[in-house]
């Protein structure tokens, strides 16, 4: 298929309001004889390569932005790429804007003989640009991106800039992939839904749903040294655990950062949360668990750094050291690590992603002499407060509470495993826009624009922004901010107000995301606002630099 036909197709997809009608839209794009299933699958959700590999394309935002300058000629500027930015609000409206393609008669007229890029072309030039690597990689990607552009046409391009930037904004997300590989190929969803999660390749299991139905389907079982999604944990209370189960497990909630060990039967793997092999920078987990663990298994669990006292060091420390390549033997000398296993999803050819916690954990006890994290089954609040004090005295975050009836959901963060912690993390922004609400919030501004500083010279202080927030307002406190934010308002289009930087804003986050979404290149996850920061000037909002540090720890 070539990527122009594509492209039309992802437009219609993009335009598209039915979630119906945009299955259908893809399971008719699955029947089409010329389509590698594989590719089309990774690219409808903004993906090259599965999760787990190896291969990444590593183009951050200002990358692109260069690459589509570059490629839109000499007279254009990375700065007029982000100035469009600013106004279009979205990097592949920009990069369709600009005239990328050095192709420009043959897209105009439609030329018969077309020599459109076709989509297997395009990935193979993207697995060019995820091979090159060392010194002036980044250089040389920028190179062969723009040359990519370059074959583009205006919808090409919009959506390649998406692409290489993982965010298609075309309403395609994952479930909306698997129903319509179950709905293409008759298979029940749950069975696609069981492969996906396994194997995490959503091409490979459209391509096994195509050629092999439901057999095909059912062959893709868990692999030991191919990486699943960890299950993850939502804020919760002691309270809430114990009303919505009989019995809790309580363990520490170690402040450190997560790893999947594959143990073959010969050799150890291991994995982050973002399924990135770290096996090489961290020898002792390797060397702790070919002394521990007695049998092929698949464990997850955190590592944590200390000092050589034994002293907690921040989770900065253990990120650190999976990004290390070099003198890894030094590192070790100067930071300790030290894992803790908390569940087991294999162990000596058993499947346990269907089992309940409390006979995985059975499992993990029988296969690991040491490292396992501790497990207390209580219904007494008491005791779980007790715990908690003595969780934070040792200098853990807190407390994670799960059900011990409750199965193994790899990459969900379900009502199952509950962290408790006292503090959240937050960040000062300034206000730089807002909406006014719709119905009984219509005289009221809401989703206000967070913004931090780019940079700040000589008082003359320019700002990105870096998401929208809406959430932990009360109508009350919203009519307040409406009457503090009246008197800064620029300018109105629509509902959306721009407004003189002014106010600062406390705001509480979960994880800082890199997004094409926001001129600061990042975004904030489940932002929340916690508190006006009257005492506080826009000039002493975070920077964009703060935030970049933030990312990169
Ligand atoms: P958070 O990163 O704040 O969303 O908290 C969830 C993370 O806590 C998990 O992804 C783990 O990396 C980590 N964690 C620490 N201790 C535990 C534990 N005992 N059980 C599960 N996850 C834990």
């Amino acid at each position: 298929m070539e990527l122009v036909q594509f492209a039309n197709r992802l437009k219609e997809i993009e335009e598209e309001p039915s979630d119906l009608s945009i299955r259908e839209l893809i399971v008719n794009m699955f029947g089409d004889e010329n389509v590698d299933i594989k590719i089309v699958v990774r690219f409808l959700l903004g993906r090259v390569f599965p999760a787990w590999d190896d291969q990444k394309l590593d183009i951050g935002p200002s990358l692109c932005y260069n690459a589509i300058a570059s490629a839109s000629g000499s007279d254009i500027t990375v700065e007029d790429i982000e100035n469009s930015l600013a106004s279009i609000g979205e990097i592949g409206l920009v990069a369709e804007k600009y005239n990328t393609s050095t192709q420009r008669g043959l897209f105009s007229f439609g030329s018969e003989e077309s020599t459109a890029m076709t989509l297997d072309e395009l990935y193979s030039d993207l697995y060019i640009i995820a091979s090159i690597q060392g010194t002036g990689s980044l250089e040389k990607k920028r190179r062969v991106l723009s040359n990519l552009f370059n074959l583009c046409g205006p919808l090409e391009a919009r959506y390649l800039a998406r692409l290489v930037l993982s965010e298609m904004r075309i309403g395609v997300g994952e479930g909306a992939i698997r129903d319509a590989i179950s709905a293409a190929f008759e298979i029940p969803i749950m069975d696609v839904e069981r492969a996906l999660q396994v194997s995490n390749d959503f091409g490979f299991v459209a391509e096994m749903s195509r050629d092999k139905g439901v057999e095909g389907v059912h062959e893709i079982k868990l692999k030991v040294g191919r990486p699943i999604s960890s299950m993850l944990a939502q804020s919760s209370t002691i309270e809430d655990a114990l009303s919505a189960w009989k019995l809790v497990s309580v363990e520490p909630k170690y402040d450190g950062a997560r790893i999947q060990a594959h143990y073959n039967g010969d050799s150890i793997r291991l994995y982050s949360r973002n399924m990135e092999d770290v096996t090489k920078p961290l020898p002792e987990v390797v060397e702790f668990l070919q002394e521990n663990l007695s049998k092929p298994a698949i464990l997850d669990g955190e590592v944590v750094a200390t000092d050589s006292d034994g002293n907690s060091l921040p989770f900065q420390e253990v990120l650190r050291r999976f990004r290390r390549k070099h003198d890894i033997e030094k590192a070790r000398r100067e930071v300790r690590l030290r894992s803790y296993f908390f569940d087991c999803v294999y162990a000596d050819g058993v499947e346990l992603l269907d089992s309940p916690l409390s006979l995985r954990r059975e499992h993990l006890d029988s296969i690991l002499k040491e490292g396992s994290s501790p497990f207390l089954l209580t219904d007494d609040q008491k005791e779980i407060r007790k715990i908690e004090l003595k969780a934070l005295e040792d200098g853990f975050e807190g407390i994670m509470l799960k059900n011990p009836d409750s199965t193994y959901a790899p990459g969900k963060r379900g009502k199952n495993w509950l962290k408790c912690k006292p503090s959240v993390e937050t960040l000062d922004c300034v206000i730089t826009g807002a909406e006014w609400g719709n119905g009984r919030r219509a005289n009221f501004l809401g989703a206000f624009e967070l913004s931090v500083i780019s940079s700040n010279v000589d008082a003359d202080i320019e700002y990105k922004n870096i998401g929208r927030v809406g959430t932990g307002i009360t109508d009350a406190e919203l009519e307040e901010m409406t009457e503090l934010l009246r008197p800064y308002i620029e300018s109105q289009t629509g509902k959306l107000v721009k407004l003189t930087p002014e106010i600062v804003l406390e705001v509480g986050y979960e994880e800082i995301q890199s997004s094409s979404n926001y001129s600061s290149g990042y975004a904030l996850r489940f932002p929340r606002v916690i508190a006006v920061r009257h005492d506080k000037k826009p000039g002493d909002a975070e920077t964009l630099e703060k935030i970049e540090q933030l990312f990169k720890s």
